[in-house]
């Protein structure tokens, strides 16, 4: 049933075969690419600066039952399966992201231009909401990471950038009125789970450090390009963040079995190289990407690596990959409306 489901635990060995593949691991790059094998797992503490403690004990609960029965299906909404394990495999995929955090932090407080940082996890941490698991998704571990570079190292404002199909509502519900985190997803509109209109742009002290933008169906290269240049940018620079994370999921691309964009390896390249380089411009450079989706294995580790490439500032191999024959006109009048629209919204 693991393998057949589309968050399948063939996503990690599949982009660490294409980086080796295409010498983008710390055999081939030496220093230029460092991988962190050991490192803790998160904390039940860090957990539940984002999750309720009823949720945390519940599921360590569970999981004597998965023992008994091998594999259940988690309470909450959307198919979330959790084996005898998953407990612990969840904290330590949250506990990657917090020690990528660390190492970002440390390395920018020696250099002009810190390596950025990639956790290659699962289970996915988006749609985990602060009461419990939702669409694959146990923790949210770009959430649990953005609370501890605040804790740990008091990286007060955090600016979270979710390019996943999917609107990564967990996050969003975790930070809705919170004036430090800035939650900005691009989404495709009416996917998954539903959430993420554009109206909805953070209550309270945290009005307007929210930022949905729905993406209408067959949005592509160019919509992103357009969104990146007139919504993402402009919010992060007016934002000043101290940390920028990502929640880098690579099921938009035309590829991918779950949704209806037309992303291709160059625009994940794209999205890479312009947000290293607003990191460089607005916070030392200090960046932690976090796997979330991506379902087809081919285009998910192409896209990985393509995006690997742009942190090491090297050309794009997207030519490569991408058959421009895959993809249809994009709908751009229509995403020229809603970034019009939600610039209006955030007076951009
Ligand atoms: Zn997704």
């Amino acid at each position: 049933i693991k393998e057949a489901h589309p968050e399948s635990n063939k996503r990690v060995p599949a982009i660490v075969d294409a980086l080796e593949k295409l010498e983008l691991t710390p055999k081939h790059r030496g220093s230029q690419v460092l991988e962190i094998q050991n490192f803790y797992p998160a904390s039940l503490d860090d957990v539940a600066r984002v999750h309720s403690r009823t949720y945390i004990t519940g599921l360590e609960k569970a999981m004597s039952k998965a023992l008994d029965e091998g594999l259940i299906f988690i309470e909450g909404t959307g198919p979330t399966y959790a084996t005898q394990t998953t407990f612990a495999e969840s904290l330590l995929s949250a506990g990657a992201g917090i020690t990528l955090v660390d190492s970002v932090v440390a390395a920018s407080k020696l250099g002009l231009s810190p390596p950025l940082g990639f956790a290659l996890i699962r289970p996915p941490g988006h749609h985990a909401v602060p009461e419990g698991p939702m669409g694959f998704c146990v923790f949210g571990n770009i959430a649990v990471a953005a609370r501890y570079a605040q804790c740990q190292h008091g990286l007060k404002r955090v600016m979270i950038i979710d390019f996943d199909v999917h609107h990564g509502n967990g996050t969003c519900d975790a930070f809705y009125d919170d004036p430090d985190i800035f939650f900005l997803s691009t989404h495709q509109l009416g996917s998954y789970p539903g959430t993420g209109k554009m109206n909805l742009i953070g209550q309270g002290s945290g009005e307007g450090t929210t930022l949905n933008l729905p993406l209408p169906g067959g949005s592509g290269d160019y919509s992103m390009r357009c969104a990146f240049d007139e919504v993402i940018a402009p919010s992060a620079q007016r934002f000043k963040p101290d940390i920028i994370l990502v929640s880098a999921g690579y099921d938009a691309h035309a590829l991918d079995p779950l949704a209806g964009l037309q992303f291709t390896t160059g625009t994940f390249y794209m999205l890479a190289s312009s947000i290293k380089q607003l990191a460089r411009e607005l916070c030392s450079g200090r960046c932690v990407f976090f796997l979330e989706g991506g379902y087809n294995l081919q285009s998910l580790s192409s896209s990985v690596a393509d995006t690997f490439r742009a942190f090491l500032d090297e050309p794009s191999l997207a030519a490569q990959f991408d058959d421009p024959a895959m993809l249809y006109e994009e709908p751009t009048r229509r995403i020229k409306e809603a970034i019009e629209k939600v610039r209006h919204l955030h007076s951009l």
